[in-house]
């Protein structure tokens, strides 16, 4: 679990990180429904989030797939 891979987007690029431009990332999803976010009036998170993290610099890149 969570080996460190590269990463293609949805448009076919390959992910490289904003900092160092590694391109092994760590992934990690959540899932963000909540019914205080639809109360809330936020139900545009309403979607799972995906977080690839940087092997090198740890920055996170954050993305809604
Ligand atoms: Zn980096």
């Amino acid at each position: 679990m969570n080996e460190p891979q590269p990463v293609t987007l949805p448009h076919g690029a390959n992910l490289s990180c904003d900092t160092c431009q590694n391109e092994l990332f760590e992934s990690y999803q959540w899932k963000l429904q909540t019914t205080g976010m639809t109360f809330f009036g936020l139900d545009w998170a309403n979607r799972d989030a995906t977080c690839f993290v940087c092997t090198t610099c740890r920055r996170i890149h954050w993305f809604h797939l």
